[in-house]
């Protein structure tokens, strides 16, 4: 099992403004934005500022302000979808499903009896990114 931290991983540079995000929040520990392949409409990402490469190697305070950023920002979500119901998810290590290694839950807002939108590789429209992002901050 690996424990090492690279820095130059894609959500390090979207924190660094060396890659572009839709971002909805950001405080002194967290970080949030859309994902850019959304398994459902406002489907963002929560991550800690600190370099922490999974739930394995993160110190419990950054991880208790990550959650703490997730139940505001579900909350915010909530309002801004009118969902019936919120998945989270949370991968480590490429056998627990983890492609991007910089730890990140996942905030997924749910309808009544829709299904997750598959992984098909393809990023969504950047205009429909931008207005749900602006949609979670507006309930904020
Ligand atoms: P995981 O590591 O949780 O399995 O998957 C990483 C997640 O990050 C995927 O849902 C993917 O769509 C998302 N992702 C990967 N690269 C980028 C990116 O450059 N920008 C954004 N906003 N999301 C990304």
């Amino acid at each position: 099992m690996q424990t090492t931290y690279d820095e130059n991983n894609i959500f390090q540079k979207i924190m660094k403004g060396e890659m572009p995000c839709h971002k909805i929040y950001e405080d002194d520990k967290t970080f949030a934005f859309l994902d850019i392949m959304p398994r459902a409409d406002g489907h963002f990402l929560v991550i800690p500022k600190v370099g922490s490469r999974n739930i394995l190697g993160i110190e419990e305070d950054d991880l208790t302000a990550v959650m703490k950023t997730v139940k505001k920002l579900s909350h915010a979500a909530q309002k801004a979808f009118n969902c019936d119901g919120i998945t989270l998810q949370q991968f480590n290590e490429p056998a627990g499903g983890q492609v991007v290694f910089h730890l990140h839950f996942h905030v997924i807002p749910r309808m009544e009896g829709e299904k997750l939108k598959p992984h098909t590789g393809e990023m969504a429209d950047n205009d429909l990114l931008a207005r749900h992002a602006e949609m979670i901050k507006a309930a904020l």
